[in-house]
């Protein structure tokens, strides 16, 4: 059975794309059988898993509105070695269209079912907003990795995230749980870096991934070239990080 994982934080720019795509790869070259699902209408990690976004058959759009199954929508990435259920502007229509279809929390949920078996882990990149597109992810998946910047601002608003998990669990998904808190874009040079990482580890103890991913220029480089960080440049230390990030969640899932 495929474990699946949301990547939410509503604020964008955090750094859930780089992650949901590193996280692929880096699984991906630990053996594992991967799909990462692109929810987000910008169609980043399409792009960056070397999908092009404009030459689409079909995407997750038509997924979520029964005009497609995942068999057919999905894609290969040969640059990350991963399967894609990509996305493009068109998603942005599917916030209203789905508005009048039964069960509309539960469309994403319903159409990865049938896919469980291929995969052992399935990557949901969720866009930047508590909408229901990330409540299809949220009522999909079986927990939650937060992306965090370790900056003074970094706490705001994860409460309203954390309060919707909770809602979510208790009303729509009792499996949903928070995985963990990653800390990304770190900078050990930072004092203020070093002070809300330890922060967010005295507040949220084991919830906190070990693995630290550090700011590298290397994983901001790779999407420009439709190529995951993680094969783009294998010895930098975005890479390496990453990677260990996927050992991590490996690990994890054994307990689950
Ligand atoms: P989100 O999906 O949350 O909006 P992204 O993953 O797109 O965030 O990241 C935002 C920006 O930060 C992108 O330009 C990305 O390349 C860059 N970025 C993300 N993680 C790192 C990192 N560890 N080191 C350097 N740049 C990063
Ligand atoms: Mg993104």
């Amino acid at each position: 059975m495929a474990k699946i994982f949301c990547i939410a934080n509503q604020k964008g720019g955090v750094g859930k794309t780089t992650t949901a795509v590193n996280l692929a790869a880096g699984l991906a070259q630990l053996q594992q059988r991967v799909l990462l699902v692109d929810l987000d209408p910008q169609g980043n990690a399409t792009m960056g898993a070397g999908i092009n976004k404009a030459e689409l058959q079909a995407s997750v759009y038509q997924v979520l509105l029964g005009m497609a199954d995942v068999k057919t929508a999905r894609a290969t990435s040969e640059t990350g070695k991963f399967d894609v259920l990509p996305a493009n502007r068109e998603l942005a229509g599917a916030e209203v269209e789905m508005v009048e279809l039964d069960n509309r929390e539960k469309r994403l949920k319903a159409a990865l079912a049938e896919v469980d078996a291929d995969y052992d882990f399935v990557l949901i990149d969720c866009p930047p907003a508590l909408s229901m597109l990330t409540l299809n992810g949220l009522c999909a998946a079986h927990g939650v990795i937060i992306p965090m910047q370790c900056e003074y601002y970094a706490l705001e608003g994860l409460s309203d995230l954390v309060n919707t998990i909770k809602k979510v669990h208790a009303k729509l998904n009792p499996d949903l749980k928070i995985i963990g808190l990653l800390r990304v874009m770190f900078d050990p040079r930072m004092t203020l870096s070093q002070q809300v990482s330890e922060q967010l580890e005295q507040h949220f103890g084991d919830k906190v991934f070990k693995t630290l991913i550090p700011r590298n220029i290397r994983l901001a480089e790779a999407p420009s070239y439709g190529i995951p960080g993680v094969s783009f440049d294998p010895t930098s230390k975005g890479a390496q990080a990453y990677i260990q990030f996927g050992a991590e969640m490996v690990e994890r899932i054994q307990s689950m």
